[in-house]
């Protein structure tokens, strides 16, 4: 009996060893095979969705399929659907008064669905901070006049206006913004006075780095693919008077808010993949402390960047202190040729996608939610070999 015992014992012992080390190991090989992707987007994602998504992938919780094969229809994806919504909700305190909606085409689909929902008055008032909140003026110009309050063209966009006390218009049926400006990598940190009027925002880049307070807008909106989930899947999160059935004449079926709203985002088949991953992503926030955690941690990051940027003599910050954003860091180091060296070189070293938006060149880190301290504190490591390799050059 004691033999058998012993027998047993071991063999447990043996079976758990080996299924510990077996997992640490696939683990190190998958994290060692993956780089440090600093791009703006689509970005990097968390590695532990990925793995559950990867393990998911075949056989769905025991249905014999992927999320990519089953009826939206069905009972698995309405839990899934609902839970993302669920967990969203809880993440951002959303307020039952304000509805969430998931749905398709980008953030350039919500530059006219704002105004076709939301310009009863054929009247808006837009800020403007880089290209996508030029590119949504442009859209909302095709349905109405467009009043531009404040602009930062003068200085390529490196920082926000004074907002403290806009034109706003009598007329005007919303106040639009940016909030977080990809690719000159600025931020509201204090949103703008609307003198009541609704306030609009495409968070695309800023959502889920730290809280906010819904309340305080009448719309906002995010792509997916930046700090939430792959490309394909927008958030909208709207206040119920704002969805209205009278939307400008002409407005398609699918373009409508309402629509989606009564529907629940089921009007037709949704971004169900995307959805699924945007349910984990909120998942993983919540496990981390939530926004407020995912705040702290961002700004730990950002300030291992901008205290190295600010002190160094090859690489230069371009955005002013005071407006820099958490998520978006650009940079140059003067010379186009060290730029382009810079970014092929950080390649190398498995830290890709620094090469700055084709509009502005030098180079911009994204720090995204998912993107680690370590791939912070290793790009720094590669700044600081390679200015001391190169930071000569650009003083001759
Ligand atoms: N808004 C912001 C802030 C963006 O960064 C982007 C794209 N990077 C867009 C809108 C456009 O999004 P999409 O490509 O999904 O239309």
């Amino acid at each position: 009996i004691l033999y058998r015992q012993i027998k047993v014992f071991y063999l447990t012992y043996f079976i758990f060893a080996h299924i510990i080390i077996e997992t640490i190991f696939s683990i190190m090989r998958v994290a060692m095979n993956r780089i440090y992707n600093f791009s703006a987007g689509p970005a990097q994602l968390p590695l532990e969705v990925l793995k559950e998504a990867q393990e998911e992938m075949l056989d769905y919780r025991g249905t014999g399929m992927s999320v990519m094969e089953m009826s939206h229809r069905g009972k698995d994806f309405g839990k899934i659907i609902a839970e993302a919504e669920a967990e969203l909700r809880s993440l951002a305190d959303i307020p039952k008064e304000y509805k969430v909606l998931f749905l398709q085409g980008g953030g350039n689909t919500q530059f006219a669905m704002v105004p076709m929902n939301l310009m009863k008055n054929r009247e808006a008032d837009y800020i403007l901070t880089g290209v996508w909140a030029k590119k949504a003026a442009k859209e909302a110009g095709i349905f109405g006049k467009v009043n531009i309050l404040a602009s930062s063209e003068d200085k390529t966009f490196s920082y926000i206006p004074d907002c403290s006390d806009l034109p706003v218009s009598s007329r005007a049926d919303y106040v639009y913004i940016c909030e977080n400006n990809t690719i000159y990598g600025t931020k509201f940190h204090a949103l703008p006075d609307t003198k009541g009027k609704p306030l609009v925002a495409d968070m695309s880049s800023c959502f889920l780095s730290e809280p906010f307070d819904v309340k305080k807008y009448g719309l906002l909106f995010a792509g997916a693919q930046k700090n939430i989930g792959p490309a394909g899947t927008v958030v909208v999160i709207a206040r119920e008077d704002l969805i209205r059935e009278d939307a400008l004449p002409g407005t398609p079926t699918m373009l409508k808010y309402s629509v989606h709203a009564k529907e629940n985002s089921m009007f037709n088949t949704p971004p169900c993949y995307g959805i699924y991953i945007c349910g984990k992503v909120f998942k993983w926030i919540r496990s981390r402390g939530g926004l407020a955690a995912m705040k702290q941690v961002n700004e730990e990051k950002a300030k291992i960047l901008y205290e190295y940027l600010d002190a160094s003599r090859l690489f230069t910050p371009t955005v002013a202190k005071r407006d820099r954003s958490l998520m978006n860091v650009p940079f140059v180091t003067g010379s186009e040729q060290l730029d382009a060296q810079f970014v092929a070189e950080a390649k190398e070293e498995g830290l890709l996608n620094l090469k700055g938006h084709r509009t502005v060149g030098g180079m911009r880190a994204s720090i995204y939610n998912a993107m680690p301290k370590e791939g912070v504190e290793k790009l720094v490591r590669f700044m600081e070999k390679f200015e001391k390799e190169h930071g000569k050059q650009r003083d001759v």
